[in-house]
């Protein structure tokens, strides 16, 4: 076995770029079915780092030579050879909007568990909104707070509020996809007070433990 000290590597967040070329063919009512899989595997292999990290919180990750389950413990050492300090594997998590609990968690995994298996393109079209468009939730209120889609999507929260609101839209858009609008519009309704995008005289900053979202 030969010893490494290999980081961890973690799925960036998805361009707005190709989402929004995503809304804009859609609502011209034409499928680019290259498009929706790149923007759509992007989005699973995001989705499976934002699990990985948040499990290796909790106390399991894969060894990143072998991907064998390595507990964790002050030094995380592998069979194969692979060891690293805790701290330095906790450090490429950190800042990256990799956090998260709960609902949020089984979300995503079932889009990691569905996208592939979609047979149609307005299938994979509608997991990807749905996706995008969901909300982390509280479950002490039983409430929606802020959007997945800054865990998902490149930019602030701020920001990718914005930019899921000014996605394209038209009557030839696929079915469905005004129903998530319509959701989406509601929950930012109930938590207008954090997007100053939307609501600038009630805007008032994120302090971090926000930002992070709340925990249950
Ligand atoms: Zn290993």
């Amino acid at each position: 076995m030969s010893p490494s000290n290999r980081l961890p590597t973690w799925a960036a967040r998805v361009p707005k770029s190709k989402i929004r070329r995503l809304y804009e063919t859609d609502a011209k009512g034409i499928y680019d079915e290259d498009l929706i899989d790149e923007v759509g595997y992007g989005l699973l292999a995001r989705c499976e780092s934002f699990i990985a990290a948040n499990r290796a919180r909790a106390g399991e990750l894969p060894c990143p030579e072998c991907a064998r389950p390595v507990r964790r413990q002050e030094v995380l050492s592998c069979p194969c050879g692979w060891e690293l300090p805790w701290a330095d594997y906790f450090k490429t998590i950190q800042h990256k909007q990799l956090s998260g609990a709960g609902p949020v968690l089984e979300q995503f995994q079932d889009f990691v568990n569905a996208f592939p298996s979609a047979r149609t393109p307005r299938k994979k079209v509608l997991l990807i909104d749905r996706l995008i468009h969901a909300f982390h939730w509280y479950c002490k209120t039983n409430g929606p707070t802020r959007p997945v889609a800054v865990n998902l999507i490149e930019g602030r929260l701020g920001e990718v509020v914005a930019f899921l609101d000014r996605l394209s839209y038209s009557h030839k858009s696929t079915p469905g996809t005004s129903e998530n609008l319509a959701e989406w519009n509601h929950n930012i309704e109930v938590n207008r007070g954090w997007y100053p995008s939307r609501r600038k005289a009630e805007a008032r900053p994120l302090r971090p433990a926000e930002a992070d979202g709340p925990r249950c």
